[in-house]
């Protein structure tokens, strides 16, 4: 592959094999690690182009989002009421969340089962905050994620307090955010792409407060709330197309990497 500048070549040094990982251990270097967090309110694009830099790096990928709207899809599907905590904990302890990470995106399992399907499902959407305001179940769901972070050295974490509370020593930590309005925008047209409505029922307005009322839960609760870390680069995208926010991304990481470490030994 070419190098044309700076930034690509870091990038490709980030994104080696696991057959250059073996060439490191033979020359007794140390694994290269990498924890990127990438935090904000839902409607962001968050977990979109935290997936394509996770890609473009090389580097694994954790949706924690997913892991509530999995908590949420699976009290919903035992009929367990939102409030019931106790039932709700004990029902995700014993379901054994965890990501198949040989699938793309990994495939996140419940009792072994993909729960994938059930995520971005309507109910699930409208339960996912008060369920993920529950004590109990943040404190299940960020300790496997802590689990995870130990597991994959090298890995774009996403969520609402991935910088905050679960990594709070990482090596980037991103603040993405957009107007309330150019939210609701995108989740109508998600919401459009994936056939969960038609135009004529998709309500703009109606999804704008939906998205208010959920980041005002997100930022008032006690435990986790959403907060853009002191040490995070905030980063507004609602005036920029996917693919710009990706690329700003990229130099962000680069950049807050070559600061930290301009001999580039952490890349290498
Ligand atoms: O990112 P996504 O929209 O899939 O997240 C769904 C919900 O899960 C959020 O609105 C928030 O209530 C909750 N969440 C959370 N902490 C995280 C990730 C998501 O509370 N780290």
């Amino acid at each position: 592959m070419t190098r044309t500048t700076n930034r690509e070549s870091v990038v490709i040094e980030l994104g080696k094999s696991s057959e250059d990982s073996a060439d490191h251990r033979s020359s007794a270097k140390p694994a290269p690690e990498l924890l990127v967090t990438i935090d904000g309110p839902a409607g962001t694009g968050k977990s979109t182009v935290a997936r394509e830099l996770a890609h473009k790096l090389g580097v694994d990928f954790l949706d924690t989002g997913a892991m509530y709207r999995a908590a949420t899809a699976l009290a919903i599907d035992a009929s367990i009421p939102r409030d019931d905590e106790a039932a709700i904990v004990k029902l995700v302890e014993s379901a054994d969340l965890r990501f198949d990470w040989g699938a793309d995106p990994p495939d996140l399992r419940a009792f072994a089962k993909s729960v994938m399907h059930r995520l971005r499902d309507t109910d699930v959407t409208a339960e996912v905050s008060p369920v993920s305001a529950l004590p109990g179940v943040r404190e299940i769901l960020v300790h496997i994620q802590r689990r995870i972070g130990s597991e994959h050295s090298r890995l774009v974490s996403e969520g609402r307090d991935q910088g905050s509370v679960v990594f709070p020593d990482a090596d980037v930590k991103i603040y993405l955010d957009a107007s309330p309005r150019v939210r609701a925008q995108r989740r109508a047209a998600q919401l459009l792409r994936e056939g969960k409505g038609d135009a004529a029922d998709v309500d703009i307005n109606q999804i704008e407060a939906e998205i208010t009322e959920r980041d005002q839960r997100d930022r008032s609760r006690s435990v986790g709330p959403l907060v853009c870390p002191k040490d995070a680069i905030r980063f507004d995208t609602s005036d920029l197309p996917q693919s710009e926010v990706v690329e700003g991304l990229l130099e962000i990481v680069v950049s807050a990497l070559r600061a930290k470490d301009p001999t580039g030994k952490k890349q290498g």
